[in-house]
């Protein structure tokens, strides 16, 4: 007896395989440096903590409504009116178990089989196999370095056929750090707007951003807004990734549908980190955790792109998120040791083997000439780690 053609369809995670081969060197007691952290390196501020504690002896041990309680809602729906200017209802809101939850709840809700989802490349690499998992087809749509590797209204209109559904933008975008201009999202905007066609805007970056501000999609009109279902969470923001509580806020009826799926999928959402997750957007101590992480993040940004820089090692300035990808087209063919590199995927392991560099392949992501690096580790790995890397492509022989 075979698996489903639908779980055959996913492709295994090569971030996946990097990070249990770098925690196993680990364990064996090799000294690794990380730069493949998905997630922000600092504790759930203790307010938050506190709101678990208490939330499991006021006794929130049982099942809440499906889509999530409504104190959650509404601090959600004050959130969104607050930070980002949009007015939703709790009627908008699907609470989930994580960001990524809502986006396969909203890509299962919008696609049928065969339909297209427009999908920017680079892409985060979770996109396509929920896109495949719907029936959808990813409609890749490569991007040019040339305009920061964001997808241009002359793009996006020439990737749209009758076929097309769906358009995913992620802003600000893993894994390429890209943030999009206000001018920039209103030509997309305006290429949409009179389209039947929903769209996915994933903005679980939004807070960081350095020198340059994040804008937020379903605010570029009335039309935009009833066709996009905007995803966000609490992962990134308060550092929560093991709380799994992700939001989206989309029109009633996408909402009703995602709701009705997730009750039969999951029921609802961990009660208590529900309750951790409403503390965290309503309490004041919020903005200062966010302040400090958003520091901390700058100068670790500006540290590894300036020995990145000296170290002539080329990558791709980031404006958003806590990525920044580095080629290394420039080693394909050259070798190390007698082994010739000729993937992403060859170099990483190869710089993990020899330097004790953990990075992510971005084959997976839709941009094979680069490698992913995390710089949600301390200054003093940024440095340790950066200079082995430069020490590794000297060894390199042509
Ligand atoms: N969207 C993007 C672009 C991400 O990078 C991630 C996590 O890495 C997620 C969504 C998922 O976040 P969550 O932890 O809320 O599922």
């Amino acid at each position: 007896m075979d698996v489903s053609e639908r779980v055959k369809a996913i492709a295994p995670s090569l971030t996946l395989e990097m990070a249990a081969k770098a925690n196993k060197m680990k364990a064996d007691g090799k000294d690794v440096v990380s730069f493949s952290a998905g997630e922000p390196d600092f504790n759930t501020p203790d307010y938050v903590l506190e709101a678990g504690h208490e939330a499991l002896y006021m006794g929130l041990t049982k099942y809440t409504p499906a889509s999530g309680t409504v104190k959650l809602k509404e601090a959600i729906c004050e959130k969104l009116e607050r930070e980002n200017g949009l007015h939703y209802t709790t009627k908008s809101i699907v609470v989930s178990n994580g960001a990524k939850h809502s986006l396969s709840n909203a890509c299962l809700a919008t696609l049928n089989e065969g339909d297209e989802a427009i999908l920017p490349s680079p892409y985060w690499l979770t996109y396509p196999e929920l896109i495949k998992l719907a029936g959808g087809v990813p409609k890749y749509v490569p991007t040019q370095s040339r305009n920061g590797f964001k997808i241009t209204a002359d793009e996006l209109k020439s990737a749209i056929t009758e076929k097309t559904k769906l358009f995913i933008l992620n802003n600000p975008n893993n894994p390429t750090g890209a943030v999009y201009t206000k001018k920039e999202l209103e030509s997309l905007a305006r290429v949409l707007e009179d389209k039947d066609i929903y769209i996915i805007a994933d903005e679980i970056y939004e807070k960081l951003v350095y020198g340059c501000k994040h804008y937020t999609f379903p605010s570029f009109g009335e039309k935009i807004k009833e066709r996009t279902i905007l995803i966000n969470g609490m992962s990134k923001t308060y550092a929560m990734t093991g709380w799994r509580i992700g939001y989206s806020a989309a029109n009633e009826k996408l909402t009703s549908a995602m709701s009705s799926l997730q009750s039969h999928c999951t029921s609802n959402p961990n009660s208590i980190a529900q309750w951790a997750s409403y503390k965290a957007l309503t309490g004041k101590e919020g903005d200062e955790f966010l302040q400090t992480m958003k520091a901390t993040f700058t100068s670790r940004r500006e540290l590894i792109l300036k020995l990145l820089k000296a170290a002539k090692i080329e990558y791709v300035e980031p404006m958003g998120a806590f990525y920044v990808m580095v080629s290394v087209r420039p080693y394909f063919g050259k070798s190390f040791e007698g082994q010739t590199i000729d993937s992403a995927h060859e170099f990483a392991h190869m710089l993990l083997d020899n330097a004790h560099i953990a990075t992510v392949p971005c084959e997976s992501f839709g941009a094979p000439d680069y490698l992913r690096l995390s710089y949600a580790a301390s200054e003093r790995d940024i440095e340790r780690g950066i200079d082995a890397f430069a020490q590794f492509v000297k060894k390199l022989t042509a």
